[in-house]
């Protein structure tokens, strides 16, 4: 995560928020046999297969779903045909987000060297060149700070920067400022140059370069020699894409409403080059598989079952669904289960992140929940994922997860080899358990009473979800 924008901040319970009979959920001290079969009921049904089905059909029969593309929406579509099956009522919301498409065609020809072919990376961001290139004269610019350009003429020509000290936004800046007409930026170390700049602000057509590249450059340079370069960028820019929110809801049943809303959450697109198995198909199957399950049961609280889409992009899905609730729905929202990498053989135990790091209706609910059918859970404070929307709009939630977090995240290699069912139905057993425990139209009032244990100092404060 690393772009999202801030939306909006309200902090703040909604007055009127129905919360008493929510406050009390805690670990169950009499009653037990009583409470364990209302949980069995539920818990007794999960199919891991299912789940596991799920996981199979998004990663590996779609695979890789980015924000935005063709495989993202049939996963959506995929999504909505299972809630439907399940007798859902299913809404399938587009958004539209601004994202920055790579450069087509990208080149670096230098007069003098002929033998070599030159392989740069297009900055993210960077404008394009004219169709036919930029071809000018190459100076050397040194680390690009502002007194490297102080009585240099760059004005048009090309600018050679090596990488250190300033960020590539200062120097591709100094450069643009000083009129250059396009920026290479040579790496300081081995391997390829990837980054980008600011997506405003004046620039030009920056690349990244080797080391080994700006060397040879810069020895050229260095002999006294005249190099002239044709630099190519076409086809970047900014482009508009949809991404979509997949929402199922169920009903409380018509007597018994308690007028309430809890949300289940989940979000279906991956990064760009990744199956996305653990992050996040497996969340996605946990959360059919609990709407399967309880779509057949009798609530008194309405269930939003909903899938996410561009949540790798910064939240986008859910910052966009949470701004369609009106007022009267946040007000009668009182809890978000939010799943994310519930699945890796090679993550660690069952965890609850709350967005502040204090307990909450949810995380009650899921350590008493946790207690009935699973084990203690622990605790931690994690935004960054689908739950922060909700808590920024004032409704209770919790992201659901295993930690330490599985080192195939984010990879090529979050596959359906390293998904471990058991992880999952363990997860579904838990939150389905404390969804019902909720949501159910026979909620018993005051038999939970014993605190939840307190949470833990976070372990894992900048995780990345
Ligand atoms: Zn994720």
């Amino acid at each position: 995560m690393n772009k999202w924008k801030k939306a909006v901040l309200s902090g703040t319970l909604a007055a009127g928020m129905v919360m008493m009979p929510l406050a009390i959920y805690q670990t169950p001290i009499k009653g037990q046999a009583a409470t364990q079969a209302f949980d069995n009921k539920i818990v007794k049904k999960i199919d891991a297969e299912k789940i596991y089905g799920h996981v199979f059909e998004l990663s590996v029969g779609i695979g890789e779903r980015a924000a935005g593309t063709d495989a993202e929406k049939r996963a959506a579509d995929y999504i909505a045909d299972q809630y439907r099956s399940y007798g859902l009522d299913v809404d399938i919301q587009p958004f539209k987000f601004q994202t920055y498409k790579e450069a087509e065609d990208v080149s670096l020809e230098i007069n003098e060297i002929t033998g070599k072919k030159f392989e740069p990376h297009v900055f993210g961001y960077s404008p394009n060149t004219p169709d036919e290139g930029v071809t000018s004269e190459v100076v050397y610019a040194g680390l690009g700070t502002a007194s490297d350009f102080a009585g240099k003429d760059v004005t048009g020509k090309i600018v050679l920067i090596q990488r250190g000290e300033l960020t590539f936004a200062d120097k591709a800046a100094n450069a643009a400022a000083a009129g250059a007409k396009a920026v290479l930026i040579y790496n300081n170390t081995a391997g390829t140059l990837k980054s980008s700049i600011p997506s405003s602000g004046n620039y030009v057509p920056t690349l990244g370069l080797t080391q080994e590249e700006g060397v040879a450059l810069k020895t050229l340079l260095d002999e006294g020699q005249a190099v002239t370069a044709t630099v190519k960028v076409i086809g970047a820019g900014i482009v508009t894409k949809t991404s979509h929110n997949v929402i199922a809801t169920k009903k409380a049943h018509t007597n018994h409403d308690t007028g309430q809303i809890l949300y289940v959450g989940s979000h279906h697109d991956s990064v760009p080059g990744s199956p996305g198995a653990s992050d996040n198909a497996s969340g996605v199957g946990v959360n059919l598989e609990i709407a399967r399950i309880l779509s057949s049961q009798q609530t008194d609280t309405e269930i939003r079952f909903i899938t996410f889409g561009a949540e790798e992009l910064g939240l986008l899905g859910s910052y966009h669904y949470v701004s369609t609730l009106t007022a009267e729905e946040a007000a009668r929202s009182v809890g978000m289960f939010n799943f994310d990498m519930v699945g890796s053989k090679n993550a660690g135990d069952m965890i609850m992140f709350t967005v502040d790091g204090k307990r909450n209706v949810v995380t009650n609910t899921g350590a008493s929940a946790g207690m009935r059918v699973f084990k203690p859970l622990t605790y931690g404070k994690v935004g960054r994922s689908d739950h922060q929307p909700f808590h920024e709009r004032g409704i209770q939630a919790a992201a659901f997860s295993y930690a330490p977090l599985e080192p195939e995240y984010h990879q090529p290699t979050d596959t359906i080899d390293k998904i471990s069912k058991e992880k999952m139905e363990n997860m579904a057993k838990v939150v389905s358990a404390g969804v019902y425990q909720i949501a159910r139209k026979d909620t018993p009032a005051l038999e939970w009473a014993k605190p939840a244990p307190k949470p833990v100092e976070p372990p894992f404060e900048n995780r990345p979800l």
